[in-house]
């Protein structure tokens, strides 16, 4: 059976620990696109990891960690993060990556930062780990998949042929210095001793495992809304983050894909720029910030402080939908006890007409935020886990959610490590 575990938001929804969880009962965990730009945050009884490339099933005996064909795969990130689990005390993890996974080169990150840089003030917020480069470079076809690592001859016309190019923009564009096709091939050369270990026919692998009967769960990275097609373009990344895509980037039929969780956050936060309709600013988000996730909302990757907000149905029913959502786990529930009432973003106001579903960019940008209030619960939900032990207002606040987000809520995470979670039938 294959289920993905995928995010309804704008990412860091929680992701990691509902899969960290359900890796417990899963033979095969695949990362199927995006890169090491985004950060998984899960603690569990080996301590807390801020994962980046791996899936966050690595860290039981009985799993097989997959890097798909669909990742921007950063070798030296990836040995690294394997060697930082290990010297962490984690069994080291059997990992495998895809030999038809495109490298994402040492280039691809200059050349993030330069065009952020270039932009100033119009800069897209990028987390700099060259995602978007990389997946331009794939679909110009001019990336390196690691199955050419190891056919040196090819390898090494195609280095002269991409410096070219890059060199092109290097100089007259950037104005920095230019790569050299020896040194790139050299670092080539290195990178395949350092994958050779891992390369797999992933395809095929998992086309067997599926004939097995083996349980494969497709964790996904950050969320719909920064979908390139159906998120908030061109605030988004530069890969899908649908479960959809799950089938492209492992390799698999899409009919294999039997259940779609969709991981929805019980109120808004989103890095980078782009239109965040249920914004909040000052003390109230300084607040809900430094309350938020585990130890407060600030980036896996880059330490950055999230932005903040209110739940918004609007745009987390369009995420559900668009995502193909069959159940929903809704997370970081513990953190709103704080609260005497809680807005909800039930819709949107554009030019002064009211809607309940998620527009396009433009629109989007002109959208005010029409609310809802409920009562709070005003106490702690850390240690419940019965549904019905938890207190009436926060059933309340979880079943509006649900009948917003027109589909089931099965899980509520009330807090942030392995078996903080409330199953509901
Ligand atoms: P991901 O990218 O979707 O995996 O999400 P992140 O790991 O970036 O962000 C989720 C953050 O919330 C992490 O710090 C988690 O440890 C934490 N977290 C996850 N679920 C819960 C929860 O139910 N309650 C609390 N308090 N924190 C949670």
């Amino acid at each position: 059976m294959v289920r993905a575990i995928v995010g309804a938001n704008w990412g860091d929804e929680g992701k990691g620990k509902i899969t960290d969880m359900l890796a417990k009962e899963s033979d095969i965990i695949v990362r199927y696109q995006g890169g090491s730009n985004a950060g998984h945050t899960i603690i569990n009884n080996y301590g807390k990891f801020a994962l980046h490339l791996l899936p966050s099933g690595v860290f039981y005996n009985h799993t097989t960690s997959i890097i798909g064909n669909g990742v921007a795969l950063n070798i030296p990130f990836l040995v690294k993060e394997v060697g930082d689990l290990v010297s962490k005390g984690v069994p080291r993890p059997q990992v495998l990556v895809s030999d038809r996974a495109q490298i994402l080169m040492p280039y691809h990150i200059l050349f993030d930062q330069y065009e952020e840089e270039r932009l100033g003030k119009q800069s897209f917020g990028s987390t700099k780990s060259g995602i978007a480069p990389f997946y331009s470079d794939k679909y110009a076809k001019i990336g390196f998949q690691v199955s050419e690592l190891f056919d040196e001859e090819a390898l090494k016309e195609k280095v002269v042929r991409v410096c070219e190019t890059k060199n092109i923009l290097l100089e007259h564009l950037y104005h920095k210095p230019l790569i050299s096709p020896d040194e790139l091939l050299a670092t080539l050369l290195e990178y395949r001793e350092m994958v050779e270990p891992f390369v797999c026919d992933v395809s095929k692998y998992l086309h067997d495992a599926i004939k097995e009967g083996k349980s494969i769960l497709l964790e996904g990275q950050l969320g719909s809304l920064k979908d390139t097609d159906h998120g908030i373009y061109p605030m988004v990344t530069s890969s899908s983050t649908l479960a959809a895509y799950g089938a492209i980037g492992a390799g698999i039929p899409p009919y294999e894909i039997k259940n779609i969780t969709t991981v929805v956050k019980a109120y808004s936060s989103a890095v980078g720029a782009g239109a965040f309709v249920s914004e909040i600013f000052g003390e109230e988000a300084d607040e809900l910030r430094i309350r938020g996730g585990d130890g407060g909302e600030f980036g896996a990757t880059t330490g950055r402080p999230r932005r903040m907000g209110w739940f918004d149905a609007v745009a987390s029913r369009y995420g559900c939908r668009i995502q193909g959502a069959t159940e929903v786990a809704l997370t970081v529930l513990d953190v709103l006890g704080y609260l005497d009432e809680l807005p909800v973003c039930i819709g949107y106001e554009i030019d002064g007409e009211i809607t309940k579903d998620f527009p396009t960019t433009s629109k989007l940008n002109k959208a005010k935020p029409v609310y809802t209030t409920l009562p709070g619960w005003k106490c702690e939900i850390r240690g419940i886990t019965k549904y019905e032990e938890l207190p009436e207002n926060c059933r309340k606040y979880i079943e509006f959610i649900e009948k917003e987000l027109e589909t089931p809520i099965t899980m509520v995470s009330n807090g942030p490590g392995r078996d903080e979670i409330i199953y509901r039938k």
